[in-house]
C-alpha cells in the first residue's frame, strides 16, 4: 500500500499542482526539502535540560523509543524539590496551590497526550504518555486528568515544598500594600536565601511582563538514528497564575510539536504569546519549507513580536517586555535554539557530554 508521503509525491508534479490550482510543484505536507535521509541521534533541551539531553540519548543509544527517552530525561527535573519550574517543587498558583501541565509527541506513531491544571503527581509528563497511549484522547484536565491518572497508578503527594511555600508566602506579603499581609521587612521575616535557580538560562523570568514573576519550564526533543523523533514539555506554569490558567506546554501546537517526517519544536516563556501564534508549529512548518531550525524558530518568534501590540506586555520601544524560548530539530539531525532576548542558553547532546550552547536571538537584553 502507498504511503501517505508516496502519495503525495506521486501527485505534486507541477501538473497535478497546477490542475489542483496549487502554483507550487511543492506537496503542503510532506518531508522537507533539506532531508539527507540520515541522522546522527541528537537531543535538544530548554537550559535546564543537560541531564535530560544526556539520558534521553544514552536511552535511544541503548535501543530505547525516543519517547521514552525524552520522558526518562525531563523526569529528572519533574522529581527534583530544588527545580522550581517543574512538577514537585515547581511554584504554586495564587492559592498557593502547585497545578501542572504537560504534553507528549511521539512521531513514529503519530500520537499525542497532554494533561494541563493537574494536581499532585510528581511527573505530568508520564500522565500525558499514559493520555496518549491508554485512551482515545488527548487531552485531560484538572480533576478529570487527575482520577486518571490514579486510575493508572499514579500517587497523589504533596507537591508543595517548603521553599516554595515561602517564595508564595513572600510574594502574597509583597502583592499590595492595602491587603491585610505584612510585608516581609514589617514582620522582619523576609526571604535571605538568593533563589539560585532563577533565570540561569534565560528562561523567561526577568523577561515577564511585570518584571518579576518567575517562570519556567522543560522541554526536550530527540531524534534516533533511525529518524524517529519525539518530545516533550512539562512545566508548573507561570508562578502564582490564576487558578485554572493553562499554558502553552500542554497545548499541542504551541509548547511542543512533532512531525516524523520534519522535526519537533517545544518551547519555553510566556505561554501566551506562544498559543497566539501556535508556536512549535509553526517552526515544523517552517522547518518543513525549508528553514533551518534556528532559521524557524527566529522566524516563529518574529510572528510573536507581531502579534504583541498590547502597551502592558511592551517595553518603552515597543518591543516585547516578555522572553520566549525555541528549542528544535529536523530530520536530519540539525539543531537550533532561539529567544526573544539575548542571554538564553539551551541544552545539547549528540553523543558526548551534554553540553550548553547560546541561543540565538532577536534583539541584545541591553541595547
Ligand atoms: N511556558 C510556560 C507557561 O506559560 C512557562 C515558562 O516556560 O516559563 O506556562
Amino acid at each position: 500500500m502507498a504511503s501517505r508521503r508516496d502519495f503525495l509525491k506521486a501527485t505534486a508534479g507541477a501538473g497535478a499542482a497546477a490542475a489542483a490550482g496549487l502554483g507550487t510543484a511543492r506537496p503542503l505536507l510532506g518531508a522537507p526539502a533539506v532531508l539527507r535521509g540520515t541522522a546522527t541521534p541528537v537531543s535538544v533541551a530548554s537550559g535546564n535540560g543537560l541531564e535530560a539531553v544526556a539520558t534521553a540519548i544514552r536511552v535511544v543509544d541503548g535501543g530505547g523509543d525516543t519517547l521514552e527517552a525524552v520522558v526518562e530525561g525531563v523526569n529528572i527535573a519533574e522529581r527534583d524539590p530544588g527545580d522550581s519550574s517543574v512538577g514537585y517543587g515547581g511554584l504554586p498558583n495564587l492559592d498557593g496551590v502547585v497545578q501542572l501541565d504537560s504534553s507528549v509527541m511521539h512521531g513514529p506513531s503519530r500520537g499525542a497526550g497532554a494533561v494541563a491544571c493537574l494536581e499532585g503527581i510528581k511527573t505530568p509528563s508520564r500522565v500525558a504518555m499514559d493520555v496518549m497511549r491508554y485512551t482515545d484522547h488527548v487531552l485531560l484536565v484538572g480533576k478529570g486528568a487527575q482520577r486518571f491518572a490514579v486510575s493508572m497508578g499514579h500517587d497523589i503527594e504533596d507537591l508543595l515544598t517548603e521553599r516554595s511555600r515561602r517564595r508564595w508566602i513572600e510574594w502574597r506579603a509583597t502583592m499590595s500594600d492595602r491587603d491585610d499581609y505584612l510585608t516581609p521587612e514589617e514582620t522582619g521575616h523576609g526571604n535571605s536565601e538568593p533563589f539560585e535557580d532563577e533565570d540561569d538560562y534565560g528562561l523567561g523570568i526577568l523577561d515577564s511582563h511585570d518584571g518579576v514573576r518567575p517562570q519556567g519550564t522543560i522541554n526536550c526533543n530527540v531524534i534516533d538514528r533511525n529518524g524517529a523523533i519525539s518530545g516533550v514539555t512539562t512545566t508548573s506554569g507561570l508562578a502564582w497564575k490564576v487558578p485554572g490558567r493553562v499554558g502553552d506546554s500542554p497545548i499541542v501546537g504551541a509548547g511542543l510539536y512533532v512531525d516524523n517526517d520534519v522535526g519537533a519544536c517545544g518551547s519555553t516563556g510566556r505561554g501566551e504569546a506562544v498559543i497566539k501564534t501556535c508556536g512549535s508549529h509553526s517552526v515544523v512548518e517552517l522547518m518543513r519549507a525549508g528553514m533551518s531550525p534556528t532559521d524557524a524558530c527566529l522566524e516563529a518568534l518574529r510572528r510573536i513580536v507581531t502579534f504583541t501590540v498590547e502597551p502592558r506586555l511592551q517595553r518603552d520601544d515597543g518591543r516585547p517586555s516578555f522572553n520566549v524560548n525555541y528549542y528544535a530539530v529536523n530530520k536530519n539531525g540539525d539543531y537550533g535554539g532561539a529567544a526573544i532576548w539575548s542571554g538564553a542558553r539551551f541544552a545539547v547532546c549528540d553523543g558526548g557530554d551534554s553540553r550548553h550552547e547560546d541561543s540565538a536571538y532577536l534583539f541584545e537584553r541591553n541595547g
